[in-house]
């Protein structure tokens, strides 16, 4: 890999792999995607679909420094794609924060950062796709060719074919980020200081919930130098500085994955905060790659889902990422703690980066903020199964607001395709997947087929 002007990963080895993979797509009946690791969160019913190893495609091809975008394979992990390009003094617009999360995961799941004020969501960072169709033809997207795959892949979930190959948006950092953390007790004003937070000249805004009356708006800004420079990728942990620090600094590459070490807070439930513990795991454990196993390895065998009953514990995970507009989000808040009391939430704003454009599977109103609510944790319960998951989807269609499709839901078909745009879906599966060899999205994401 190299600068535009020298290919080091020639392109021929990537036209092998396509055509192997291709014929293998042209063999199989009914396929799955293989990728090296998922942050995937619901668990699926292994329907005996032929497996499609696409663990190589996993590789940045190129950097164009002085045009800022790079050509990378689908499946490589944002942390090996800013590996690459921070040597090149960039980073991709947009990094998830889950190390693991890949290029073609975030371009198709709705990835999300600090940055997405300022640039979208991951697919607004994208400018041309390769995909691979049910057919075992690929296809090359991008505004002007086959432009509704490209505009139409974002929340399709693999169901219209796979990204092998992307063009990416890259801007430039320094070396630093200078953060500060600014506290609110009342909702109404932390959503007007996050939204003035997004018209000022901030490079990064997210923050943090603790509570109803402890919210906290977090900025960044790229600096040159730095007083000092804090860690946290050991035995300090970052989410709690919010609360004692009003500045801190850290390296780019360590304001990247920031949220990685303690997979934000969730490392809790495994007491990995305990400083005993984290010496026991040791730093190449605590990142959110361990935990996503541990978590796999517990949803799999339900052994949460017996043990805990047996002590009268019942309780329902509400893994959730929701986008709800800015004016609507104190209501949201409001609702939110009243009714599931998960804390912390982390909270991010969305901005559309080219107004002129729609998804037309995840719309977003261009000229709104919208904040994106992220929530992970068990809610104790005596109702029936799904009941806080339900209760968050209605509330979020009565605040119209979106909500990701990576983890449990349990919308209704008819409810579920009024939300997702059935038309235009439709549309998109008879011309790219007319066979239906690739699940549909209702079934992949509700039915869990
Ligand atoms: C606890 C938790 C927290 C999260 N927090 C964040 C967050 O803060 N920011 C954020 O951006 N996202 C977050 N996510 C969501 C994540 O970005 C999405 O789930 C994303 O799709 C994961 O990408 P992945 O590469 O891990 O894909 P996988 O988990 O492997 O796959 C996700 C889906 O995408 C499909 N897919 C994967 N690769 C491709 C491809 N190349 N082409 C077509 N389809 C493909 C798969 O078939 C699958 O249906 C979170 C998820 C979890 C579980």
């Amino acid at each position: 890999m190299a600068n535009d002007n020298g290919v080091q990963h020639p392109a021929a080895d990537y036209e092998i792999k396509k055509a192997r993979l291709s014929a293998q797509m042209k063999a199989g009946s009914s396929v799955r995607l293989s990728k090296e690791t998922s942050n995937l969160f619901r668990s699926r019913v292994n329907g005996g679909e032929k497996i499609l190893s696409a663990r190589d495609f996993n590789r940045v091809l190129r950097v164009n420094k002085d045009e800022g975008w790079a050509e990378v394979e689908g499946m490589t992990t944002y942390e090996d794609f800013v590996n690459q390009t921070l040597k090149f003094g960039l980073m991709p617009a947009v990094v998830p924060q889950l190390k693991t999360i890949t290029i073609g995961g975030a371009a198709t799941g709705v990835g999300i950062e600090s940055t997405s004020f300022r640039y979208g969501l991951v697919h607004e960072t994208l400018i041309e796709m390769e995909i691979l169709l049910s057919s075992g033809d690929t296809v090359v997207c991008n505004k002007y060719e086959h432009a509704d795959l490209f505009y139409g892949f974002p929340n399709s979930y693999g169901t219209f074919g796979y990204a092998l190959k992307l063009k990416v948006k890259l801007i430039p950092v320094k070396l630093y980020v200078k953060i500060e953390h600014a506290r609110y007790d009342n909702s109404e004003t932390y959503f007007q200081a996050l939204g003035t937070a997004c018209r000022s000249n901030f490079d990064f805004v997210d923050g943090v919930m603790f509570g109803p009356g402890e919210m906290y708006v977090t900025t960044g800004k790229f600096v040159d130098q730095s007083p000092f420079v804090s860690d946290y990728t050991y035995l300090d942990i970052y989410y709690k500085s919010i609360r004692v620090k009003k500045e801190d600094y850290l390296s780019v590459h360590n304001y990247l994955w920031r949220w990685d070490t303690d997979w934000f807070w969730c490392s809790n439930v495994f007491k990995a905060q305990k400083p005993v513990i984290r010496r026991l795991l040791g730093k190449k454990r605590l990142n959110s790659a361990f935990y996503g196993k541990i978590m796999k390895w517990d949803k799999k065998y339900r052994f949460s889902e017996r043990f805990f009953p047996l002590f009268g514990i019942h309780e329902e995970w509400v893994i959730q990422d929701v986008d709800i507009p800015l004016d609507n989000a104190p209501k949201f808040v409001e609702f939110f703690f009243r009714e599931i009391g998960i804390k912390p939430v982390w909270v991010c704003p969305i901005g559309s980066f080219d107004k002129s454009v729609r998804f037309p599977l995840y719309p977003l109103s261009p000229d709104k903020l919208y904040v994106n609510f992220g929530f992970w944790g068990p809610v104790r319960t005596d109702k029936e199964k799904g009941f806080y998951n339900k209760l968050v989807e209605s509330k979020v269609s009565e605040f119209v607001g979106r909500k990701g499709l990576y983890s449990d839901s349990f919308y209704t078909e008819e409810d579920f395709w009024k939300i997702y745009n059935k038309p235009a879906y439709d549309l998109l599966k008879q011309k790219y997947d007319p066979q239906g060899k690739l699940k549909n999205l209702y079934d992949k994401c509700v039915r869990k087929l």
